[in-house]
C-alpha cells in the first residue's frame, strides 16, 4: 500500500536529491549516492544502501518510499515469450513481454496504463486510459524482464521497445525521463541504439525528440500510408495526416541522421492489397526507411484478420522490386495473448 505522507523517492532528480541532503546537513555527494542505488543498482529499499550512514538511511526511510511494481501474472508461450502482468503501487495493471532470440533478448514495455488513442485493430485501445507510466515504473519493467532472460535463457536484455501499453510519445516525460537512466552513467548505461520508441506518430513530440537529443531509435506503426485506410486504423490520423507526419519524420532524420522504422500489421482486405504496398513503397521514399512487416495477431472483438501467406508474399515482393528494406515479421507468443494489452486486460477484475 502506498503510504500517502511519504513522496516516491523516484520522482525526485539527482540535483533535488542533492538539495534534500544539504537541507538536512549532509553532504550532497550522499544526494549522487542514493541516485546511483534507485537507478545503476535498482535498489528497493533504504536498508541496502550501505555507503550511508544508518541515520541517514532513517532520515530516508522517514520521509520516502520507493513505489515498486510487483509481478501480478505470468505467462510463457510455447515460442519461449514470456508476458508479464505488474501491479502498480496505486494497485493498477501494466504488461511487458520478454521476446528472447538466439543469442538476443528483447523487453516490450508499457508507458501508459490504457490508452487515449483508440486505434481499431489494438486491444489496449479498448482498456479506458487511466494515467501516465512514473520514470520509475517504466525502469522496473526492464530491471523484471532483464532478470527474467537471465533466470529463464541466461541471456543479457539487449534491446528495449517502448511498444507495449500506451502511446509513448503521449507520455513525453516518463519516456524521456527513463530513456535518461535507462542510458545514462548513473543509471543502466544501456546504449540509446539499443532502445526503440514506437509510436503511432504524434508529429510535434517526434520534432522535440529529435530537438531535445535523445538519440533512441524511432518506431511508426504507419499500418497504411493511405490517409482513407490509415484514418480508419489510427484515429489520430485524422488529426495528424500523413503529410504532416513526413514533415515531422524528414525533421527527425535530418536532426538525428537515423533512419526510420515503419511497423505495417497486415490485416486481411483492409491494408494488404498491393495497391496500399505501391502507396507504403512511395511514402517510404521520402527519408531512409526499414519495413517491418508484421502478422496481425488476432484481437477478439476487432473483425480484423492476419492477412493470408500469399497476399502477405506478395506485398512484400512488390516493396523489394522498389528496393526498399523489408523484414517479415512472425508474431510471437500467439498462444498466450500477447498482442498488446492482451494480458492486462483480461487480468483486469473490474
Ligand atoms: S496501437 Fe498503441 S496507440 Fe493505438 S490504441 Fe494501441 S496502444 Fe494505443
Amino acid at each position: 500500500m502506498m503510504e500517502s505522507n511519504k513522496r516516491d523517492i523516484r520522482a525526485l532528480t539527482e540535483e533535488e536529491l542533492k538539495s534534500f541532503f544539504t537541507e538536512h546537513g549532509y553532504k550532497p555527494f550522499h544526494g549522487k549516492q542514493v541516485y546511483e542505488w534507485l537507478w545503476k543498482k535498482a535498489a528497493t529499499e533504504f536498508s541496502v544502501m550501505s555507503n550511508l550512514s544508518k541515520e541517514a538511511r532513517q532520515l530516508l526511510d522517514n520521509r520516502f518510499r520507493i513505489d515498486r511494481l510487483t509481478l501480478y501474472q505470468e505467462q510463457t508461450s510455447r515460442d519461449g515469450t514470456v508476458k508479464m502482468a505488474f501491479q502498480t503501487a496505486d494497485g493498477e495493471l501494466i504488461e511487458s513481454v520478454l521476446i528472447p532470440g538466439k543469442d538476443r533478448a528483447t523487453a516490450c514495455i508499457s508507458s501508459q496504463i490504457g490508452c487515449k488513442l483508440a486505434c481499431t485493430f489494438c486491444a489496449t485501445g479498448k482498456i479506458p486510459f487511466k494515467r501516465n507510466l512514473t520514470v520509475g515504473e517504466i525502469y522496473d519493467q526492464v530491471i523484471a524482464v532483464r532478470q527474467k532472460a537471465l533466470d529463464l535463457y541466461n541471456i543479457s536484455l539487449s534491446n528495449i521497445v517502448y511498444m507495449g501499453m500506451g502511446e509513448p510519445l503521449l507520455n513525453y516525460d516518463g519516456v524521456s525521463g527513463s530513456i535518461a537512466v535507462l542510458t545514462g552513467e548513473k543509471g543502466l548505461g544501456i546504449s540509446p541504439r539499443r532502445i526503440t520508441v514506437s509510436t503511432v506518430g504524434i508529429p510535434d513530440v517526434i520534432r522535440k525528440l529529435a530537438d531535445q537529443g535523445i538519440r533512441s531509435e524511432l518506431a511508426v506503426s504507419l499500418h497504411s500510408a493511405l490517409d482513407a485506410t490509415r484514418s480508419q486504423l489510427v484515429p489520430i490520423n485524422r488529426r495528424y495526416g500523413l503529410e504532416t507526419l513526413k514533415e515531422a519524420l524528414q525533421h527527425f532524420n535530418r536532426v538525428t541522421g537515423k533512419r526510420i522504422t515503419f511497423e505495417y500489421l497486415l490485416m486481411r482486405g483492409v491494408n494488404d492489397q498491393l495497391s496500399e504496398a505501391r502507396a507504403l513503397a512511395d511514402y517510404s521514399r521520402n527519408f531512409p526507411v526499414k519495413i517491418n512487416l508484421i502478422e496481425y495477431n488476432e484481437v477478439e472483438g476487432t473483425g480484423f484478420q492476419k492477412s493470408d501467406a500469399e497476399q502477405t508474399q506478395a506485398f512484400k515482393e512488390l516493396l523489394e522490386s522498389r528496393n526498399m528494406i523489408v523484414n517479415l515479421r512472425r508474431s510471437r507468443g500467439e498462444d498466450i495473448d500477447a498482442a498488446c494489452g492482451q494480458l492486462a486486460g483480461k487480468g483486469k477484475k473490474s
